[in-house]
């Protein structure tokens, strides 16, 4: 259930609201909206009908609805405004096309530092790389780990760029979180619900992969772990799912884009490297994803993929990293024109 209070309510109105819907034994997220606060309703056991009825009838109550889907926080439902996020000069979910680049591992210093001005001069607002790295191997490279941790640190004072990276273990969430500005959940971590309550109350912004085989209702009951623990800032990520196709890596499935846009509030953000393993069909899946109206993307750059440990067929070289953010000018000045005409209309 969902229960919208009236534009004024008094705090004692939202108090006296709580208080009915724990006496018919249901849980309260209350979250303060702009104008007015929402009350999101969770739990078994309780006689709803009986509640929204009662809640109807209660002062300071404007709405009382059932929602039937079973992610709640997350649905268009319970908020219909697009949820924006703030990482250092970027909005994610806002007026502007966010470009999140960097390399999949961060390996020396030397390799993030160049890679960050790089993309920072080509127009990214935030750098990616993995210090812990989910490898389908054990004998593979895992990552640099905390020396990864500070190497990106020391690249977003270079810089200004926000950072983002991954974290695999509900173990480490601290420790990420003392050095990143949006935590990555990846594709193989989707369902690591241990993982998804820390995040919850993380505090930092979360950038949570579809898994390789998982719906996008999985994914949104993923990221209603998140987002009901606690932690409103979840942005989603198209990265590619597995299906028959081997002429690509992972299969894009480009329409998530739009379906997640009519479900779900949250920003959505779309990944063309893991979604083609092909550094030539990166820019044609970025240009989709603008297309469609994701509000971001997240690109694997790398100075000299060919040396790249990890990744290294689906890593832009700077140079193409450039040339394909030159591309994408004219598909994101559309894409700009079409958000302002959106925020005028609501
Ligand atoms: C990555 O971003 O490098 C990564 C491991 O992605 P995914 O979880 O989507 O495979
Ligand atoms: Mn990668």
């Amino acid at each position: 259930m969902i229960i919208s209070m009236r534009p004024h309510a008094t705090r004692e109105e939202v108090e006296h609201v709580t208080e009915r819907i724990q006496e018919f034994g249901f849980k309260v997220h209350s979250i303060a909206g702009e104008e007015r606060v929402v009350i999101g309703v969770v739990g078994v056991g309780g006689d709803v009908t009986a509640c929204l009825e009662s809640l109807e009838a209660t002062p300071g109550v404007e709405k009382a609805v059932r929602i039937s889907a079973p992610y709640k926080f997350v649905s268009k439902e319970f908020r219909k405004e697009r949820t924006t996020i703030r990482v250092g000069r970027a909005e994610i979910g806002g007026d502007r096309f966010v470009t999140m680049a960097g390399p999949c591992s961060v390996e020396s210093e030397k390799q993030i530092m160049e890679t960050a001005e790089a993309v920072a001069s080509a127009g990214a607002q935030i750098l990616r790389g993995g210090a812990f790295k989910p490898r389908t191997s054990p004998y593979d490279f895992q990552g640099m780990e905390e020396e990864g941790l500070k190497l990106l640190a020391k690249a977003r004072n270079a810089t200004g760029l926000a950072v983002i990276t991954e974290v695999m273990s509900d173990r480490d969430v601290d420790l990420v979180a003392e050095y990143a500005d949006i935590m990555q959940i990846g594709a193989r971590n989707m369902q690591n619900f241990a993982l998804l309550k820390a995040l919850g109350r993380c505090g930092r912004p979360v950038l949570l992969k579809r898994g390789l085989s998982s719906t996008i209702k999985e994914l949104l009951m993923s990221a209603e772990y998140v987002v009901g623990g606690g932690n409103p800032q979840v942005m989603l990520c198209e990265r590619g799912i597995r299906t028959f196709e081997t002429a690509t890596r992972n299969t894009c499935d480009i329409s998530a884009i739009p379906v997640l846009n009519e479900m779900t509030h949250l920003p959505v953000i779309i990944d063309p490297s893991h979604a083609t393993g092909k550094r030539s069909l990166v820019p044609a899946i970025a240009k989709a994803g603008v297309a469609v109206g994701a509000d971001g993307m997240i690109v694997e750059v790398h100075p000299r993929p060919e040396k790249a440990v990890s990744d290294g067929a689906q890593s832009l070289t700077i140079e193409g990293f450039r040339d394909m953010m030159r591309q994408l000018k004219g598909y994101m000045a559309l894409w700009q024109q079409e958000r302002a005409a959106e925020f005028v209309v609501a």
